[in-house]
């Protein structure tokens, strides 16, 4: 395929060029050449008048979790699990799953994320709505023993057996975690063997970290020290570690991330919604960005998550340097690529990377005019993007979802009592 005479091209590459009118020629899902006059055999597509970017990545989700949206906007994070959340979520069955994740992969694809790092139930149904989707994306079996000792081992053993079941797919886009829940939920004894079981598969480790006050006091005083102090000791920081919200730290844990490759996930809308706090995103080396759930969100849109993001940066340090409009794009595209550790395929537009990209009209109104083009990106585009490509295949088309009947879901889901 060619995408010829593309009017702005945001790289994301190292010099963070954005080319114009030049063309993308894309052959086994793969950008193969950028230049000029360039030729194809197969299809060609004017993008005379598209922005093209990076497919943007959200390092935090819960998808199939799109089935509650609006169920409860004005408790904090205890009282939202508890009362709200878990009672819920009991009811969850794999079916449900499947069609709620469905759901999110087209509000993530309509919005021009391409993929996305999951923590939930059903994981094998999770997987399959991402397979129809077609999106990329990491899967882990979330894990909780809240400190009984007899669940543990079994909670394990089903996390193992997940991981085996997404590895037998064999689908290049969809790769497993290990996705222990928090400190909060998770005894010792199963963040130690969660730990074993990532260096056994080789597998990064997503959990939620540091995301409420209640969590820093418990963990002090059931375990006499800070729950990033407990993992740094567990050697989770070894691994590839991705820790979602990180809103609490003090200078000395800030250091000890800083000097791991370890990133923190910035969640900022959800961390506002449940009053959690303000992940300190400036001082911290490795950032990427994530929406949460739809729950505490209440949508995946990144775009509105990069504003609020580097606008809440603004306000927290009262202070205009306090985030770059570039560094809060970068953890979107390139830095969320390398949180998951898959720079060298996604995250930026060069050659031989994979042909995941966002097509943008030129002509959108949010994007006029057109002085500053990652300006508009960030503060002012609403995330209505024309068309969308993984793997050098479209899965939005003229801003309709590609590989199912988006209307019939949404019907189906509407008629649900949940
Ligand atoms: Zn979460």
């Amino acid at each position: 395929m060619l995408l010829k005479n593309c009017r702005f091209i945001v790289t994301q590459n190292e010099k963070r060029e954005i080319l114009e009118n030049k063309d993308v020629l894309i052959e086994n899902g793969r950008i193969s050449e950028i230049g000029n006059n360039l030729s194809s055999k197969e299809e060609i597509i004017d993008c005379s008048n598209k922005i093209i970017i990076p497919g943007l990545i959200n390092c935090h989700t819960h998808a199939a979790m799109n089935l509650l949206r609006g169920v409860s906007d004005d408790k904090n994070l205890q009282e939202w699990l508890n009362e709200d959340i878990w009672p819920r979520e009991a009811k969850l069955n794999g079916e449900l799953c499947y069609q709620g994740t469905l759901l999110a992969t087209a509000e993530m694809l309509l919005t021009g994320t391409t993929c996305f790092n999951d923590m939930y139930f059903y994981t094998g149904d999770v997987a399959r709505a991402a397979e129809k989707s077609r999106m990329r994306c990491f899967l882990g079996q979330v894990m909780f023993d809240f400190f009984d000792k007899d669940k543990t081992r079994k909670i394990i053993e089903d996390s193992e057996m997940e991981i085996k079941k997404i590895l037998e797919l064999k689908n290049e886009r969809i790769k497993p975690t290990i996705t222990p829940h928090s400190v909060e939920t998770c005894s010792d004894d199963l963040l130690t063997q969660s730990r074993d079981l990532a260096n056994k598969y080789n597998l990064p480790i997503h959990m939620h970290l540091s995301e409420t006050e209640k969590e820093i006091n418990d963990c002090l005083d059931n375990r006499g020290k800070r729950p990033l102090i407990l993992l740094n000791e567990l050697g989770f920081l070894k691994n590839k570690f991705v820790g979602a919200h990180g809103i609490h730290f003090n200078e000395e844990e800030i250091n000890i991330l800083n000097q791991n490759n370890s990133f923190i996930i910035y969640n900022p809308c959800s961390n506002a919604k449940l009053a959690s706090g303000i992940c300190p995103a400036r001082e911290l080396n490795n950032l990427c960005i994530g929406t949460d759930s739809v729950a505490s969100n209440n949508n995946l849109n990144l775009f509105e998550e990069m504003k609020f993001g580097v606008l809440l940066q603004r306000v927290n340090y009262n202070e205009v340097n306090a985030m770059s409009t570039q560094r809060i794009f970068d953890s979107a595209t390139i830095d969320g690529a390398r949180a998951l550790g898959i720079e060298n395929e996604v995250g930026s537009i060069e050659i031989n990377k994979k042909a995941d990209l966002v097509l943008i009209d030129k002509d959108n109104i949010f994007m006029n005019p057109n002085y500053n083009i990652i300006s508009n990106l960030v503060y002012s585009f609403n995330g209505t993007v024309s068309d969308v490509m993984i793997d050098g295949s479209f899965v939005v088309r003229n801003k309709e979802i590609v590989n199912f009947d988006l209307r019939e879901l949404i019907g189906k889901l509407n008629s649900l009592n949940f």
